[in-house]
This record gives structure tokens, sequence and C-alpha cells, in this order.
């Protein structure tokens, strides 16, 4: 069905911002998702993302990437079908990448974990009713939703272009997720 490839890559928490932070024109794409104010791990936010993340030296940027073998590619092949199972793979290996971070966070304390997307822990948010979280310990963010422009990072650090589902599936897709160290 498919196979999972991960590429990753240390770099100084600085040298991400000075490169890849642009916060008003990621937030700009992020206004117009269906997602945005409406999941406590997506903007606007009530802090400073830039400060949250300089908190860390480095930032671990992990690409994982979806490879379809052929038959798959084959098989799911109506656009209905390419999108339930682009979105619950994804949605299945993200919840993998998310339980291993977590896990790495426990052996090296002070480091923080950056999850590849939106929280998706309840099946529906309680920011939609203006709630507070009710796992507020668990919610980790996305470089993108932190500011960050994960094309040109998985592009120029990972050297992995971002490709979608449209007609047919892609040959892969690409999760990006990270690790903070102090
Ligand atoms: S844990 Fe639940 S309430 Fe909190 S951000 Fe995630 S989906 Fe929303």
């Amino acid at each position: 069905m498919y196979t999972i490839k991960t590429t990753h890559k240390s770099i100084k928490t600085d040298e991400l911002i000075k490169n890849y932070y642009d916060k008003e024109k990621i937030e700009n794409f992020c206004k117009q998702c269906e997602k945005y104010n409406k999941i406590w791990s997506c903007p606007p936010y009530d802090f400073d993302t830039e400060q949250y993340v300089r908190q860390f030296e480095y930032i671990h940027i992990i690409g994982t990437q979806i490879i379809f073998d052929k038959t798959t590619i084959e098989e799911v092949n109506t656009i209905e079908n390419i999108k339930k199972f682009s979105i619950g793979t994804i949605l299945k290996e993200r919840k993998k990448i998310f339980d291993k971070l977590l896990l790495l966070e426990s052996k090296y304390p002070g480091s923080k974990a950056i999850n590849a997307g939106n929280c998706s822990i309840c099946e529906k948010c309680t920011r939609v009713n203006n709630r507070k979280c009710i796992n507020e310990s668990l919610i980790r963010y996305s470089l993108e939703s932190l500011g960050f422009d994960v094309a040109k990072i998985t592009s120029e650090i990972l050297g992995i272009e971002l490709k979608w589902s449209s007609e047919t599936l892609p040959e892969y897709l690409t999760m990006a997720s990270g690790f903070m160290t102090t």
C-alpha cells in the first residue's frame, strides 16, 4: 500500500527564523483554511510565536514521506476516494509521529515536539464553542501554524518537494514535524 521514508536535519532556531519565518504571509494562508480560529493549535494565537520558538536553541526538522505503491495509485482513483484515503492515511501516520515525539519529550527534559499539522485529539475542538482546551498539556503546534514556510523548509532543508493529491494520488505525501531542544 505505502512505505514511510523519514528525513531529518537539525538547524539552529535563529537560522530557521532568519530564513523561513514569515508570520504575516503564512497566517494569511491559514486564514483561508476552514480550521482557522477553530482549533486551539491553529492561529490566531494570544502569544508571540517567535518568542515561543526562541526558547529553544535547535529545531530538528523531520520530514515524513508516505510513498504510495503503483497498485494503490491505480486503485484509489476517484476524487472522493483519493481525498478519503489521503486524509485517513495522514491522520493515522500523524498520530504515530505524535506519539513518538511525546516519548522523545519525556526522554529529553526541556524539549518540545512540533506536530505534523493541527491538533486532532478531539473529534471537535472546544474552540469552536469558545471553550478552553480540554487537553492543554497535549497541545503541540505545527511549523506552519507558528509562521514558518513549510514548503520552503522541506524543499531547501530536507530536499523534499511537496506534492498534492489531485485527480490521482501523488507519488508521495509529506508531513513536516519537528522537535525543539534547548
Ligand atoms: S486537545 Fe482537543 S480541545 Fe485541545 S486543541 Fe486539541 S482538539 Fe482542541
